[in-house]
């Protein structure tokens, strides 16, 4: 009799979480297709005890299909796809990879600010196609002097607000969910009221969580509250920000320009407006994903999971930790 732990883990995910789990002959991992349908994706859930996701939507309906599940663990740190409270009914605990991404998530921020302040694109053709004599038509501007807007001092936030002070940027920070002092010790200037802070920003770089209160935060009345020079950067989830709003914004010359890597529809539909504007720069979901990060979540996720199976899990990965006290 097969008395192994089975694991359900994305056929993409790096060989270095597969070898973690091939260490131990007590525990067997399977493979599933990113894009499976529900109905396959149900019915690969029927045995395991484990399971770790990409964005793959999961809740009650996943649950029912898992009737040994006994962890959740999520391919990287947003949860906005996973049912929490669904899993939370179920003690079923959600894992997450902590800083495994974190530092990748910050170098995408400060190259969309860079590539934007710079002009990368716009540059780069101007010399392949003989418009040199251009160069002088629209100046580059500094990070240095500048300042930044930082939304959501967790992870990724804190190192981004680390660099960008080194560039001699003054750095403002909104996290209603951190104390002031912390923020003032890292050498950042906490604000309590967004509407407040974003006429004092040139740049802004969104780092919190898609949830109901951050859904929608960049609406049309907050687009309009920023300079008509600043650039906004989004490598957090879509949604945050209202694309139709944005998009009106960016195409008026309310503001300056963008940098998205996540997107309301991803991917996002090729008629999607946003696509064919000159002052945006955009990324297909894939901020928190370099060579190291890719091996770095790998192990982060198997040994999330073989920890939970064992009892001892990283207590600083784990989001719902309520579940634990009924194991
Ligand atoms: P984190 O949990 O460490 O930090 C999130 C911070 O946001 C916390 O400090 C929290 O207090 C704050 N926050 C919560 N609600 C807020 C609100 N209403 N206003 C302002 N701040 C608020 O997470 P992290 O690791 O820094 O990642 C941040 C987000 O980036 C994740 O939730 C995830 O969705 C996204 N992310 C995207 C990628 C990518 O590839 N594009 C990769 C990693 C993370």
């Amino acid at each position: 009799m097969n008395t192994k732990k089975k694991l359900l883990l994305p056929a993409t995910m790096a060989r270095a979480g597969w070898d973690v789990i091939a260490r131990r002959d007590d525990v067997e991992a399977i493979a599933y297709e990113y894009s499976l349908p529900t109905p396959e994706f149900h019915a690969s859930l029927r045995d395991v005890h484990g399971v770790a996701l990409g964005l793959t939507p999961f809740g009650e309906a996943e649950l029912q299909a898992a009737p040994n599940l006994q962890v959740v663990a999520r391919h990287g740190v947003g949860y906005d796809s996973v049912d929490v409270a669904a899993l939370t009914r179920r003690n079923v605990p959600l894992m997450v990879t902590g800083v495994a991404n974190s530092p990748s998530v910050a170098e995408e921020a400060l190259f969309f600010m860079l590539a934007l302040a710079k002009r990368g694109a716009p540059m780069h053709t101007m010399v392949r196609d003989g418009r040199w004599a251009e160069r002088l038509s629209e100046l580059p501007v500094d990070l240095f002097g500048k300042t930044l807007l930082v939304i959501g001092f967790g992870r990724v936030g804190t190192r981004v607000a680390r660099v960008c002070l080194a560039l001699g940027m003054t750095v403002l920070v909104y996290d209603p969910y951190v104390k002031p002092d912390a923020i003032a010790a890292a050498g950042c200037t906490p604000v309590t009221g967004l509407d407040a802070a974003l006429p004092r920003a040139d740049f802004v770089t969104i780092h919190c969580p898609k949830t109901e209160e951050t859904r929608g935060m960049f609406d049309a009345a907050r687009l309009a509250r920023m300079k008509r020079t600043a650039y906004l950067v989004n490598t957090a989830r879509g949604g945050i920000i209202d694309e139709a709003a944005l998009h009106a914004a960016l195409s008026s010359g309310a503001l300056a320009g963008a940098g998205l890597d996540v997107f309301d529809r991803e991917p996002p539909p090729s008629d999607n407006p946003l696509l064919g504007l000159p002052n945006i720069i955009l990324a297909p979901h894939m901020a928190g994903v370099t060579k190291e990060s890719f091996d770095r979540m790998a192990v982060a996720v198997a040994t999330n999971l073989l920890e939970m199976l064992d009892g001892k899990p990283n207590l600083d990965h784990v989001v719902n930790k309520e579940v634990l006290i009924h194991r």
